[in-house]
């Protein structure tokens, strides 16, 4: 037993050290600082995956692992589009999923932001228009911001939020 004390006591702490969060894009990241700060509460986004591949999915969960940590910043994922400040979609628009996205822009609160994530919502995306699918979100429902990339990074996601969500947090100045 004490040998096994002293071998920890000697060893220390062998795993890699923990790499920066900021050490992406440290000016996206206070960017987003100042906004939720100017918002005076936190940022709410509702995601609709209207027929994406999961590729734009995979980054979108980036952002809420401990490395980019977007709950620390103060911007979340809600249930409901009726608690959200931006609507996000993804995917080229399946056919069957124009009135789910329909009710869901409906429901979105005014000022309604709508951010269309990724080539294929942009309608640059390899599926393209087909008897499947409508080719991108600006046929379906007005869009404010377009991200381009297939699939878009991170951090670019985190700086249209900033982008699309930065006049709103400016009016809020007294
Ligand atoms: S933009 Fe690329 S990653 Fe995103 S849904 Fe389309 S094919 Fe998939």
């Amino acid at each position: 037993m004490h040998k096994l004390i002293r071998r920890m006591i000697t060893t220390g702490i062998v795993s890699a050290p923990k790499p920066a969060p900021m050490d992406l894009a440290p000016e996206t990241y206070d960017s987003a600082k100042a906004l939720v700060r100017r918002l005076g509460r936190a940022l709410a986004v509702r995601h609709v995956d209207a027929g994406s591949c999961n590729g734009c999915e995979l980054e979108i969960h980036t952002l809420s692992n401990a490395h980019y940590n977007l709950e620390g910043l103060g911007i979340h994922f809600v249930a409901s589009p009726r608690h959200a400040d931006i609507l996000m979609v993804t995917g080229p628009v399946s056919r069957h999923m124009v009135p789910a996205l329909l009710t869901a822009y409906e429901a979105l609160p005014n000022p309604k932001l709508v951010l269309a994530l990724g080539d294929c919502a942009a309608g640059n995306g390899m599926f393209g228009v087909s008897y499947a699918t409508v080719g991108n979100v600006s046929a379906v429902i007005p869009v404010d911001i377009t991200l381009l990339g297939c699939p878009p990074t991170p951090t670019a996601i985190l700086a249209a939020f900033v982008a699309l969500t930065q006049p709103v947090a400016s009016s809020n100045i007294k």
